[in-house]
């Protein structure tokens, strides 16, 4: 059975970027019904337990499931990244190998940003923004993973769903975009490259 991760944080502590009644919502009412339905499609099933590799193995699932795990699971796995890369102490800006290779594709860390935000505005609909170890930005619609097609697991993303912002910012996705900068955990962002790094 797949469970709630316990967040790091309080469910204030992310205010005034993300309200207390957002992540209240979002992580004991949105995540927990991704994982209720998870956990009820693989019941009694030989899966694997471990989420990642049961996204990557969708294609050999049972059909008549295939659609609710890749939405249920696949929700269950962005969230538990998701909630890694933010914390109250985060913000200002990447160090170590990670800026300076920013720096490098994107010329400089703004340009990398306004290009992250520019496919998180774009986004048609409910999906996710992802940052790759190859530093590609892509998106993904619902709740979708790179992974499940074969690319690399994200090391940063950013989940652009109304019910992650809307309570707060409403019809102004771009002012939850620009304000969630504020919040990134770049610790945890530049661990999760430097892992994918050495795996290389
Ligand atoms: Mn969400």
């Amino acid at each position: 059975m797949f469970s709630l991760p316990r967040l790091e944080y309080n469910y204030d502590a992310l205010e005034p970027i993300i309200s207390k009644e957002i992540m209240d919502l979002h992580h004991m009412k949105h995540h927990q019904a991704y994982l209720d339905k998870l956990n009820a499609a693989v019941e009694g099933g030989d899966y694997p337990n471990d989420i990642e590799q049961l996204l990557k193995s969708l294609s050999t699932m049972p059909e008549d499931i295939q659609t609710t795990v890749r939405n249920n699971g696949g929700g269950h796995f962005n969230h538990t990244l998701f909630w890694q890369w933010m914390s109250p102490e985060g913000g200002d800006r990447p160090g170590g190998r990670l800026a300076v290779d920013i720096d490098a594709r994107y010329g400089d860390f703004q340009t990398f940003v306004d290009e992250f935000d520019s496919q998180s505005t774009g986004l048609f609909g409910s999906g996710w923004v992802w940052l790759l170890p190859n530093l590609d930005i892509v998106t993904t619609q619902n709740q979708d993973n790179p992974i499940m097609f074969g690319q690399e697991k994200p090391i940063l993303g950013l989940d652009v769903w109304e019910h992650a912002y809307y309570l707060d910012y409403q019809n102004q996705r771009d002012k939850y975009i620009l304000a969630w900068w504020d919040i990134v955990n770049w610790p945890r962002v530049e661990q999760m490259y430097d892992a994918a790094k050495a795996n290389q």
